[in-house]
């Protein structure tokens, strides 16, 4: 019997595949995500319990969530913390291990919730906390805020997350086959496995012999996400001295995780077999960014059931039974008639229209052709990019298009914060013209909404930057046709006319693609034209077409771009090779 909880024996009586992420977003009532990758997460867990994977998750309380969005009427973005209750959704167990934290001895205790499928199939996850009385009133914060606070903060987080989660899934009695690091954010975890297996050989002539590099590595699978240099966590050794102390000798993890600081995507590289980007375009980028490391792809999906909205749900039940957990089903889509995938469409957009016009002031109506846009509020994502020639935009749109926004700007992101209050300009500019709306507080429950309703799902990152991107799979899963820069899966998605409409220069032309302010121009006069001449002519005079390509969306987009088929070559790729 598990000395811990009766109910976790079911768990560790077999080997399991440990999957570590610093955010997971499993339900809306649990806010321990930032955003697509968190999701991804989540789905990646659903998936697997579908599936009956044998899988266990470690991730961070966070207990103050990301943060709750407050938007005053000029569009400024406040933040406070997001109160939740992890005792309502989750048992804390009696369980409970140490790491040193400058010095100190920081202890960490696990919540445990449990994703059930309906398939039978379950999986715990296990959300680390370290708001326990004994610890230091600082050290007790260590699990409250996802990607709040300083760097040094950051990297308490990530030793919790790594160092800790690894103790803390051998203090539970379970045996791991595989560890799964999503994201370099857990990369630490590599370094207590190296601890663990260390060589019990004495006046070794090399002391690097003692470090088993390669059985650590044999059992490591690493998904990186992250295209820009920039974006990889990056700690001084001086810090990494100060706060983790010498964990493994400073020579040795120079080696593994760069000489000149400790870089989490190196250390993640160099001790994983299998790697992996999150779509090809990803992976090619990856391999340039680190040459001489195998890089493979594993393209996201996103889990089929949660991403689809309730009439979609009823139709598919109706045609293609046992879609949610077959959605290779969905190649059977044209068995579904036109009239009622159509109904279904306009059921879920009356629901988000509703849903805007009592939220905003916006008054939005059904018919007029609604596009949506909703993701965290960043640079790269180029939210303001249809708002580039706003005279242009106003004479082919005016009175044919609605927009529904929704994002939160990391509050440390000035230019993100900025970009939220553009739009708002910009919709004031646009009154009775084009209505737009701003949804405060984005969330899942917003995105399904959003995915669902709106009747084209804008995309336009700046290329390379969307490693995948994962909203645009949840609208095809709900017939919305993407309207996106090719770029991430959309590369792998797109069918020009077919699936939806690319914006910009295809990825194999490099003409303009190291000049940020030509790219911009390019993709926006794309935009512009596609919305003119094919798009709103199409959605207001050819509807049969516009169904057509909701069922390709359905058909080819959402039959391949699941976390069903995402997992199955997880495990045929990564965990069992
Ligand atoms: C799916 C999702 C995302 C990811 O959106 P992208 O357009 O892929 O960046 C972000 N936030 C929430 C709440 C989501 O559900």
């Amino acid at each position: 019997m598990n000395q811990f909880l009766p109910e976790l024996q079911e768990f560790t009586k077999d080997p399991k595949i440990a999957y570590f992420s610093m955010e997971i977003g499993i339900a809306n009532n649990i806010p321990t995500y930032s955003g697509g990758l968190g999701v991804l997460a989540g789905d990646t867990i659903k998936s697997g319990a579908d599936l009956k994977l044998p899988m266990a998750a470690v991730t961070l309380l966070s207990k103050k969530g990301y943060f709750t969005q407050e938007i005053d009427e000029r569009g400024r973005q406040t933040e406070m913390p997001t109160l939740w209750e992890p005792s309502k959704q989750m048992t804390l167990l009696p369980a409970k291990v140490y790491v040193q934290i400058e010095g100190r001895d920081v202890a960490v205790q696990p919540w445990l919730y449990i994703v059930k499928s309906l398939t039978g199939g379950s999986i715990p996850v296990f959300f680390l906390d370290t708001d326990i009385a004994e610890n230091s009133p600082d050290d007790r914060e260590i699990t409250s805020s996802l990607y709040g606070g300083d760097h040094v903060y950051r990297l308490k987080q990530e030793i919790v997350l790594g160092i800790a989660g690894v103790r803390m899934l051998y203090e539970l009695g379970f045996e791991i086959k595989k560890y799964h690091m999503n994201e370099g954010h857990a990369s630490f975890l590599t370094l207590e496995l190296l601890l663990r297996y260390k060589r019990p050989i004495e006046d070794v002539w090399d002391e690097r012999l003692v470090w088993d590099v390669d059985r650590v590595k044999n059992i490591c699978v690493f998904t990186t996400h992250t295209p820009v240099e920039a974006g990889h966590d990056k700690f001084s050794y001086d810090l990494i001295l100060r706060v983790m102390g010498e964990l493994i000798p400073l020579n040795v993890l120079k080696e593994l995780g760069g000489q000149d600081n400790l870089n989490m995507t190196l250390l993640a590289l160099n001790l994983s077999e299998f790697v992996n980007g999150v779509a090809k375009k990803h992976r090619d980028v990856s391999k340039n960014m680190f040459p001489g490391y195998e890089i493979s792809a594993i393209t996201n999906g996103v889990h089929s059931y949660t991403w689809t909205c309730d009439s979609l749900k009823r139709l598919y039940d109706k045609y293609l039974p046992g879609w949610a957990n077959e959605p290779e089903l969905f190649v059977r889509v044209d068995r579904i008639p036109e009239e009622e995938l159509w109904a279904a469409h306009i059921e879920a957009k009356k629901v988000l229209i509703d849903f805007v016009n009592s939220e905003t002031k916006a008054g939005m109506d059904y018919d007029t052709l609604t596009i949506g846009f909703a993701r965290r509020a960043t640079a790269y994502k180029r939210p303001d990019l249809i708002f580039s020639d706003i005279d242009r935009l106003e004479r082919i749109a005016s009175g044919k298009i609605q927009l529904v926004y929704s994002g939160k700007a990391h509050p440390k992101d000035d230019h993100g914060k900025w970009l939220i209050e553009k739009i708002h300009v910009i919709k004031e500019r646009l009154k009775g013209k084009i209505k737009i709306a701003y949804l405060k507080n984005y969330d899942m429950e917003k995105a399904l909404k959003l995915v669902s309703g709106v009747d084209i799902w804008l995309n336009t990152p700046l290329r390379p930057h969307e490693a995948s991107g994962t909203s645009g799979m949840k609208a095809a899963h709900n017939g919305v046709i993407n309207f996106s820069v090719l770029d991430g899966w959309w590369i792998e998605g797109h069918i020009e006319g077919f699936t939806g409409w690319a914006i910009g220069q295809s990825p194999t032309e490099t003409t303009v693609a190291n000049d940020v302010d030509a790219m911009d121009q390019r993709d926006a006069d794309d935009l512009y034209n596609k919305l003119e001449a094919i798009i709103i002519p199409m959605y207001r005079g050819d509807r049969h077409t516009w169904i057509r390509m909701m069922q390709n969306a359905i058909g080819k987009n959402a039959y391949y771009f699941n976390s069903h088929r995402m997992m199955r070559r997880y495990v045929t790729e990564a965990y069992i090779r």
